[in-house]
């Protein structure tokens, strides 16, 4: 029987969160290189919809844990601990997200098991597993090694993980498990989901930086571009000098550092105080009127334009889009 490679995959309100899928993918990914199975273990009401969803991702095993949600994170870490006691699976993979982090730390301690966090990769030495994760910020790469028997435990960076399914859906076998709720020290009453203006920026998808390019009286528009794409607003040090925006939401060395999916710099010139905060997004859009501003350095979409004219018409075309999807 093959070793079994265990991710964990969280359920948001029944359904997969992106980085569900990404852990997903991330079990098969790692049992590929060691030969093993991967597997998912999933926690709470889970939609049969995310069931669905999960075959893509070519797992063998499916371990379910069904249980009225909110599950704390003790729940299920004792619930894992005692799965993983009986089962003995070779590794056991975690988000490396706040809720991934917390079961992770829980399941080591409990099965006294080493925890490596951050990884980005996995090899084999001679059938010796070991975890590679980035440090100094990402200028260089530590090598680690468990020095505890399986299961291996480890949180991968949630910026390294990729969402790659199959080419053809396959059937995991199911597995009900049931949940450790019995001994718990701590109870989860509730969770919900905060409003975008709550949200803090390193947590946001999607952010719309302004700069000192744009005046106070034009925030209502911004606001309305932000409402578009359900975005959080953040900007540079001198639209909070400006009042723009109060000192939380400023983006670079001395403010928030983002992890976005987006971020649309709006009459910013991307100075490298600020770049450094928007060093890990994935998609840069920049407008500016100046072709020469840095910020087009790092843009994946540049529009040279007045901002006064290019935001009115973006949202314009974004509300009317949005309209046509509903
Ligand atoms: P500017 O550099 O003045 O750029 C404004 C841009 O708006 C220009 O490119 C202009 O072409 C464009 N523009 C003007 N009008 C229009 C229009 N109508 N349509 C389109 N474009 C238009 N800055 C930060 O942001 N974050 C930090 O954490 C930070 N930390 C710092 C720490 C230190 C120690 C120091 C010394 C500085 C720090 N700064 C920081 C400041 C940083 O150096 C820059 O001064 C700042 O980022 C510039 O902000 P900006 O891009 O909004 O303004």
């Amino acid at each position: 029987m093959l070793p079994e490679v265990w991710s964990f995959i969280e359920i948001e309100d029944g359904d997969l969160h992106d980085n569900a899928r990404k852990m997903a993918a991330e079990a098969r990914r790692t049992a590929k290189i060691f030969d093993a199975a991967a597997c998912g273990v999933i926690f709470g009401q889970y939609s049969s919809d995310a069931l669905e969803e999960v075959k893509w991702y070519g797992l063998k095993k499916l371990y379910l844990f069904q249980g009225e949600p909110p599950l704390s994170p003790e729940i299920i870490a004792r619930s894992i601990h005692s799965a993983a006691a009986r089962l003995s699976p070779r590794f056991i993979l975690f988000d490396s997200n706040p809720s991934g982090a917390e079961v992770a730390a829980r399941v080591a301690a409990s099965l006294e098991r080493g925890l490596i966090s951050g990884c980005i990769d996995f090899e084999s030495e001679d059938g010796r597993p070991l975890a590679r994760k980035a440090v100094y910020d990402g200028k260089a790469h530590a090598v680690c090694s468990w020095t505890t028997p399986p299961p291996y435990l480890a949180t991968i960076d949630s910026s390294a993980l990729e969402d790659v399914k199959e080419k053809n859906r396959t059937e995991p076998e199911i597995i009900r498990e049931e949940l450790k709720s019995e001994i718990c020290l701590t109870n989860l009453l509730k969770k919900w989901e905060v409003s975008l203006a709550e949200l803090d920026l390193s947590e946001a998808r999607v952010v719309i930086g302004v700069g000192k390019g744009v005046k106070a009286e034009f925030m209502e528009a911004i606001n309305r571009l932000a409402g578009a794409i359900k975005g959080v607003i953040g900007g540079s040090r001198i639209a909070v000098y400006n009042g723009l925006i109060p000192l939380e939401r400023q983006v670079g060395t001395t403010g928030k550092w983002l992890n976005s999916e987006v971020y649309i710099a709006i009459g910013i010139s991307g100075a490298p105080q600020h770049v450094m905060g928007i060093r890990e997004v994935k998609n840069i859009i920049a407008i500016n009127t100046a072709k020469e501003a840095p910020i087009f350095r790092y843009a994946r979409l540049g529009i040279i334009g007045d901002l006064y004219k290019v935001v009115p018409e973006l949202t314009g075309l974004l509300e009317s889009d949005l309209k046509g999807e509903s």
